[in-house]
């Protein structure tokens, strides 16, 4: 079903001004909690209840998350919001931003209170330049209604919100290495623990969570945890921004209740496109592993089916691949990216990545061996958990489940040195 928490509308209200979000009760929400003087505690318990889990990919629960910093701390406490939306077949964040920007900072502004965080982070990558410019305008607004800064409307609670600029590399998605860069360091992530909520920005307690997560926290607090969750399932609370790609009708974001069937979703963007039928989806990002048609057209559209199913839902960008796509060349390109954005700290992932992406090309070119297969799944194990961070694994999923699922491609072409669907692009 489609859900209506942050695309308001499906996506066709643009609620892109301070003025065009207070018409529509915007700020409402903060407003009363300023007022009233809520309880943090009590606040942290409703999103708890909600079964919010984090939208960035990981899924952690996010009531669950902003427990974890200490109470009572003197001096800053830091909140980050992760918009360097970076993975292929992700682009929810940027539409959020375009389009309902003022439900991030107000979202932002209720989870400050709630962890008593003093200064804020919206950290987006500067290929969206326009849409930085865009955020800075629309946090500029925030603050001349008196919505942020010291003593917001006189309640002695006070936010400061800065926006950070990054520059496209895909690392500093990850939330350590975003820290670092902001930082004015080279975004490389950090080795855990400590973990950020003890010593994060500057060394100070942090908390970071993606767009879409702060977005749903205006709706938790204004309608209670119980009709949020009630949009999902259980465990899977709320409604989920998918950014649906590739060989469909109608690309484009659908905000749907968790826990709805991925037919559904594959019918609202129009359906594999026309003439053709579904072979394969990715259903979380391109880190996630690969499904067949068969088992994504079993799948409902939550962290935890998703995760039977043998994937992961990820940040939800489902990328949907029709007959003539040779999973040969889709994995070759998908191992070229990770291998590119490796950040180079830790060397089975420096290393391992360029092992990959020269086999699979290798197989690509029709120069393959047939011990190749073998080697390919041997380098990714060797990857997948010896890493800093997850950049690693990322790399390694997509080639253990395309062997897994389509190894018929990959020995065919390490047999015969070609390709056995030969239709698609790039083939
Ligand atoms: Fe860098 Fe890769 Fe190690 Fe992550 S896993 S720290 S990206 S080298």
């Amino acid at each position: 079903m489609p859900g209506e928490i942050i695309l308001v509308d499906g996506d066709q209200t643009d609620l892109g001004s301070l003025q065009k979000y207070r018409a529509r009760g915007g700020y409402a929400a903060f407003e009363r909690i300023l007022k009233d003087k809520a309880d943090p505690v009590e606040l942290r318990e409703t999103v708890k209840s909600s079964a919010l889990r984090g939208r960035g990919g990981a899924g952690f629960p996010t009531g669950l998350k902003w427990g974890f910093i200490p109470p009572n701390i003197k001096g800053d406490v830091y909140l980050v919001c992760n918009a360097d939306e970076g993975e292929p077949g992700t682009f929810k964040d940027r539409q959020i931003i375009q389009q309902n920007p003022h439900v991030l900072i107000e979202g932002m502004a209720i989870a400050a209170y709630m962890m008593g965080a003093t200064v804020g982070y919206i950290y987006i990558h500067g290929e969206i330049y326009e849409d930085y410019l865009h955020l800075e305008k629309m946090v500029a607004e925030a603050y001349a209604a008196g919505l942020l800064g010291a003593d917001i409307q006189g309640s002695g609670f006070g936010f400061e919100l800065h926006i950070h600029c990054g520059w496209g590399a895909y690392i500093c998605g990850e939330e350590t290495a975003l820290l670092e860069s902001i930082e004015g360091k080279k975004g490389q992530p950090r080795n855990k623990p400590p973990f950020p909520a003890s010593f994060g920005l500057f060394g100070r307690p942090t908390t970071i969570n993606n767009v879409e997560t702060f977005a749903c926290v205006p709706y938790i607090v204004t309608e209670g945890g119980g009709a949020f969750l009630e949009k999902g399932k259980p465990n899977n609370g709320g409604t989920k921004i998918f950014s649906v790609s590739g060989h469909v009708e109608r690309p484009g974001n659908y905000e749907i209740d968790l826990g709805t069937p991925f037919a559904e979703l594959l019918e609202m963007a129009g359906g594999v496109r026309a003439g053709h039928r579904l072979k394969a989806v990715i259903p979380g990002g391109s880190s996630t592993p690969v499904l067949p048609a068969a088992v994504a057209m079993e799948m409902t559209m939550d962290y935890d089916s998703i995760a039977k199913a043998g994937s992961m839902l990820g940040a939800g960008s489902v990328i949907v691949m029709d007959e003539t796509t040779c999973m040969v060349t889709a994995l070759q390109r998908l191992s070229y990216f990770y291998h590119e954005e490796s950040c180079g700290q830790c060397t089975p992932c420096r290393e391992g990545t360029g092992w990959l992406w020269r086999m699979v090309k290798r197989l690509r070119d029709g120069e393959g061996r047939p011990e190749d297969l073998e080697q390919l799944r041997s380098v990714a194990r060797n990857i997948d958990g010896h890493t800093i961070c997850a950049l690693g694994a990322a790399a390694a999923m997509p080639v253990l489940s395309f062997l897994k699922h389509f190894g018929e491609e990959f020995e065919h072409a390490a047999e015969h040195g070609s390709l056995l669907v030969t239709t698609g692009y790039g083939c």
